[in-house]
């Protein structure tokens, strides 16, 4: 029988545990939420985002923008933010309108106000293993590993997706748990022969349910990041849950796995910024 790995759980834990320390230690951090334009979907990230940072005890200041605001005004607003001692963190709701440059707009954003672990300096330092900010999903991913007790040293992990923001990072910080990391995309050959290998399967490919049985060891961990609509507007991931789950030793759901984490590791961050300040 699999153990369900229950994220949501695990992330309110650590939500009491932050809510408690930011006020043993009378801890005061703002954390400023830039959203441009009015994408529903964004619009309930950047909801859930600050009704977070309410209940751990913090602040949190919103900036709506109108979808034409243009990359100018969005710099110079990161600029003010940087420059003000008042904010701890500076978060902008992805994607941005197509005439803006995420990676301009990421790269402006202060290393030590970089909440969301997206400035190449937040990148480096992990690459090198020194301290810095690590992006939400895939430091959440470890924590889910950590918390229900599979140990990361030594393990076959075998990582779908190389993507910035959860493919790469989550593989080196599998690499500095001492796991032994594969990283596969869309040019791998071979992709079940490769994923069979792993203890520790982790997917992030954003396609809904294409992970099978015939991708998974008997007795594997199986981390699912991905997030669909499905036509009857239920969730799905990019693992057949089903089909995959009385394989595994232990699996997240989804919903309720991987996508509780990444808020509460956003939270981790905008109290380790202020704790840094
Ligand atoms: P992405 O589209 O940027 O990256 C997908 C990766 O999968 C790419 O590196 C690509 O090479 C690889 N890929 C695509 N097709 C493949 C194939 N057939 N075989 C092997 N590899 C293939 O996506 P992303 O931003 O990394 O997100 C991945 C999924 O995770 C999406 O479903 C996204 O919605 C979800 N997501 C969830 C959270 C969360 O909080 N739970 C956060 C971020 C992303």
């Amino acid at each position: 029988m699999y153990k369900l790995i229950d994220g949501k759980l695990i992330s309110t834990t650590i939500k009491d545990e932050l809510k408690q320390e930011v006020a043993d230690k009378n801890i005061k951090a703002t954390l400023a939420v830039i959203q441009v334009g009015n994408d529903p979907a964004s619009s309930v990230y950047v909801g859930n985002k600050k009704k977070a940072c309410e209940y751990i005890g913090i602040g949190s200041k919103s900036f709506e923008l109108p979808e034409e605001t243009t990359e100018e005004e969005l710099l110079k607003l990161i600029d003010e933010l940087n420059a003000d001692d008042s904010i701890n963190g500076i978060l902008v709701q992805l994607p941005v309108p197509k005439h803006i440059d995420d990676e301009k707009i990421i790269n402006r954003i202060s290393p030590l106000k970089d909440v969301d672990g997206f400035h190449p300096e937040s990148v480096g330092n992990l690459c090198i293993g020194q301290e810095g900010f690590v992006s939400c999903t895939p430091a959440g991913i470890i924590e889910l590993l950590k918390r229900s007790d599979v140990s990361i040293e030594g393990k076959e992990c075998v990582v779908i997706g190389r993507s910035n923001i959860v493919g790469k990072p989550m593989a080196l910080l599998l690499l500095a748990n001492n796991g032994t990391v594969t990283v596969c995309h869309s040019r791998t050959k071979d992709l079940k022969k490769v994923c069979k290998r792993a203890d520790i399967l982790v997917a992030a490919v954003g396609k809904p349910k294409m992970i099978t049985a015939e991708y998974v060891k008997e007795g594997a961990v199986v981390i699912d990041v991905g997030i669909h609509r499905m036509d009857n507007g239920k969730l799905c991931g990019d693992v057949d849950f089903d089909d995959v789950a009385p394989h595994t030793s232990a699996i997240t759901p989804v919903p309720g796995g991987v996508g509780p984490m990444t808020i509460a590791m956003l939270m981790v961050n905008c109290v380790k910024a202020a704790k840094r300040r």
